[in-house]
């Protein structure tokens, strides 16, 4: 009988971790950043997500103090770049959110296109919303990772649906 029961366990562990695999490779994090939302570019950007075919699993407006955009992007921190870009990220409002969809990482990453605008192909939303290479409108994960990370830095369990 134990047996059994150790045996059933072993099966629903490995249909779980199956599931967080399966989960993880279906979801991106993202961030609308400040110079998007203070231009008021919000709404349109939402839409290009969601015509792009992904679900929204999560979503807050909030403001990042300069101790969270440092927390945040601590990967970044020996970047000649991560003083102003933790100053800019705090400057205003962002929206963060977690989205679903077939190969979210990549399918996000192609549809915000390059870092740096003047190198995003024609259409991505970088392409037409960003102002510059720091103020690039959108943050999108680099991996399912990654993604995980940052959507737990915003968003309890409870309120991801
Ligand atoms: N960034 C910057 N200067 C640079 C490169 C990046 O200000 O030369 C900023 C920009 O906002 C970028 C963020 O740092 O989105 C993170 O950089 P990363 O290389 O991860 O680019 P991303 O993954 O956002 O395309
Ligand atoms: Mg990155």
């Amino acid at each position: 009988m134990n047996r059994l029961v150790n045996k059933e366990f072993r099966r629903i562990f490995a249909l779980q971790k199956q599931t967080k695999i399966a989960m993880a490779t279906n979801r991106t994090f993202t961030m609308i950043k400040p110079d998007a939302t203070d231009a008021g570019h919000t709404g349109k950007i939402i839409d290009r997500i969601i015509d792009a075919g992904f679900s929204i699993k999560a979503m807050k407006w909030t403001k990042l103090s300069l101790a969270d955009a440092q927390a945040f992007y601590e990967v970044h921190a020996e970047r000649p770049f991560y003083g102003e870009l933790t100053e800019y990220m705090s400057s205003a409002p962002i929206v963060a959110a977690i989205l679903e969809k077939d190969n979210a990482v990549a399918d996000f990453r192609t549809l915000i296109g390059a870092t740096n605008p003047a190198e995003a192909a024609p259409g991505t939303i970088r392409a037409e919303f960003a102002e510059s290479i720091a103020a690039n409108a959108v943050h999108g994960s680099d991996s399912d990772e990654n993604a995980a990370i940052e959507g737990a830095f915003y968003f309890s369990a409870r309120e991801m649906s």
